[in-house]
C-alpha cells in the first residue's frame, strides 16, 4: 500500500506556502504520494469541511493535514476535529491530543515529536532532566512538555506571562524555545553545558530567518545546540512522513488482521460508521 499525504492550504500566506511546499517536495522524496488541495482566502469553511469529509472515506489516502493558520472566518477546532484522529498526522485532533496525556496516542504532534527523535538520536536522555519549555502553545509548548514528562523529566512550562524568564531557563539542564521571539534566549540566561533547543522561526525585517536563541553567544556556553534554519524544522517535516507511513502500516495490519475489513478498536477511528 503506497502511503496518500492530503495537503490543504487556504489562502496565499508566503511562510505557509513555503511550509507546505517542504512537505510535499519532502513526500515525494520518499514515495508518499502527495495531494494539494488550495482554496482561496475567501473560501467558504464548509468547503474545506467537506473536502475533509472526503479525504476520510478515502482508502487511498492516510494522513490529511491543514496548514495552518486559517482565514478567519475559519472556527481551527472544528476543522481540525474533522479530520479522523486515525488520519491526523498532524497529531492536533482531541483525540491525539488526549492519547499524549494519557500514553495511548495515536499520532505525536509532529515538532516535539521531532525534539524528541533529535535527542534521541544524539543519545540526550531526559530522565530526570530539569527541562525547560519556553511557550505554551498547543502545538509546540504544551505538547513538548507532555512528551519530555512522560519521559520522567522535571518540567518548568515559561510563557508570555512569566515573571523573570531568566530564573527558570537558567536552572534548564535541557532548554526548549518555542516562543516566536527573536533573540529572547541570550548567553546569560543559559547554564553552562545545556542542551538548546530553538524551535522558533522569525523571520527578520533583513528577511533574514532566525530563531529565539541569540545562537552565536549561547553556543559558547551550551553542550549543544540546533541551529535556524535547519534543526527542528526539518525534523518537523520528517515526523509528518514518519506519521504518514505510520498511519498506512496500521491500516495495513488492521485489513490483514480481520481478512479485509478494518476492524476492531481503531475502526471507529478509520470510519463514520
Ligand atoms: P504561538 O502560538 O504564538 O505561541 C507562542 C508561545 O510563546 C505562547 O505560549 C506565548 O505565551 C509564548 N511567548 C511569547 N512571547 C514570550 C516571551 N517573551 N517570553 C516567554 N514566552 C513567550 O507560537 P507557536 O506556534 O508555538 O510557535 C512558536 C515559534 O516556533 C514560532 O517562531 C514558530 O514559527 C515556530 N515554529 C517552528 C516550527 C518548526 O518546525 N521548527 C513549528 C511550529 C512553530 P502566551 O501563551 O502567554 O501568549
Amino acid at each position: 500500500m503506497t502511503p496518500g499525504l492530503a495537503v490543504i492550504i487556504v489562502g496565499e500566506d508566503p511562510a505557509s506556502r513555503i511550509y507546505v511546499r517542504n512537505k510535499i517536495r519532502a513526500a515525494e522524496d520518499v514515495g508518499v504520494i502527495s495531494r494539494l488541495f488550495e482554496f482561496p482566502s475567501e473560501a467558504p469553511p464548509e468547503s474545506v469541511l467537506g473536502l475533509i469529509d472526503s479525504l476520510n472515506d478515502n482508502p487511498l489516502i492516510h494522513g490529511i493535514l491543514v496548514q495552518l493558520p486559517l482565514p478567519p472566518q475559519f472556527n481551527i477546532y472544528s476543522v481540525l476535529h474533522r479530520i479522523l484522529p486515525a488520519k491526523d498526522v498532524d497529531g492536533f485532533h482531541l483525540y491525539n491530543v488526549g492519547g499524549l496525556v494519557v500514553g495511548e496516542r495515536v499520532f505525536s504532534p509532529c515538532t516535539p515529536y521531532g525534539v524528541m527523535k533529535l535527542l534521541e538520536h544524539e543519545g540526550i536522555s531526559v530522565a530526570g532532566q530539569n527541562v525547560v519549555v519556553v511557550g505554551a502553545s498547543n502545538i509546540v509548548g504544551k505538547p513538548m512538555a507532555l512528551m519530555v514528562m512522560r519521559e520522567d523529566a522535571t518540567v518548568s512550562v515559561c510563557h508570555a506571562k512569566t515573571r523573570d524568564l531568566a530564573q527558570f531557563t537558567i536552572l534548564a539542564d535541557i532548554l526548549v524555545v518555542a516562543a516566536g521571539v527573536p533573540g529572547l534566549i541570550v548567553q546569560q540566561m543559559v547554564k553552562s553545558g545545556a542542551v538548546v533547543i530553538d524551535v522558533g522561526i522569525n523571520r527578520l525585517a533583513s528577511g533574514q530567518i532566525v530563531g529565539d536563541v541569540d545562537f552565536e553567544s549561547v553556543r559558547q556556553k551550551a553542550a549543544y545546540i540546533t541551529p535556524v534554519p535547519g534543526g527542528v524544522g526539518p525534523m518537523t517535516v520528517t515526523m509528518l512522513i514518519a506519521n504518514t507511513i505510520q498511519s498506512t502500516e496500521h491500516k495495513a495490519d488492521l485489513i490483514d488482521w480481520d481478512a479485509g475489513s478494518i476492524s476492531g478498536p481503531m475502526r471507529s477511528l478509520y470510519s463514520h460508521a
